[in-house]
This record gives structure tokens, C-alpha cells and sequence, in this order.
């Protein structure tokens, strides 16, 4: 299984809490984007989705909707 990341720069606010967190997975410029769109499955990846205050952050596994958790 595969995990893949996105980040909705629309709304991202570019608080670099992502890239702190998981900075292997997520890079700041202008925005956040993750660094591999594509990712083995990583606890890491929910935990920046659930703490992104904006909610730009989504991880699905096989391209079902994972996280942020509810
Ligand atoms: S934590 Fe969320 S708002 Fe902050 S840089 Fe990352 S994606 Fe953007």
C-alpha cells in the first residue's frame, strides 16, 4: 500500500508547521508541498494533516481519504 499526500495551497497558510514537524515529508516556499506525492505509510504524515490549521493537508491510502483523523 501506497499513502499519497496533498496540500491545498489555496488555503494553506504557510505556517511551516508541517515542514517542522516532517520535514521529510513536506518543504515550505511560498506554500507547503509535499515533498513525494507518493509515500510508504508513516504516522507522521497523519500527525502534520491533524495539526495543519488550516485543514490543507490530506493523506489518503490508495486514494481513500485517511487523514486529518476526525
Ligand atoms: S501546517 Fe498547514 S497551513 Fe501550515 S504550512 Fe503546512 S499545510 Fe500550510
Amino acid at each position: 500500500m501506497t499513502w499519497q499526500l496533498r496540500v491545498d495551497k489555496s488555503v494553506c497558510g504557510a505556517t511551516g508547521m508541517c515542514a517542522a514537524l516532517a520535514p521529510e515529508l513536506f518543504v515550505l516556499d511560498d506554500w507547503a508541498e509535499p515533498v513525494k506525492p507518493e509515500i510508504e505509510p508513516d504516522e507522521i504524515a497523519l500527525d502534520a494533516a491533524d495539526q495543519c490549521p488550516m485543514q490543507a493537508i490530506t493523506v489518503l491510502a490508495d486514494g481513500k481519504e485517511i487523514g486529518p483523523r476526525p
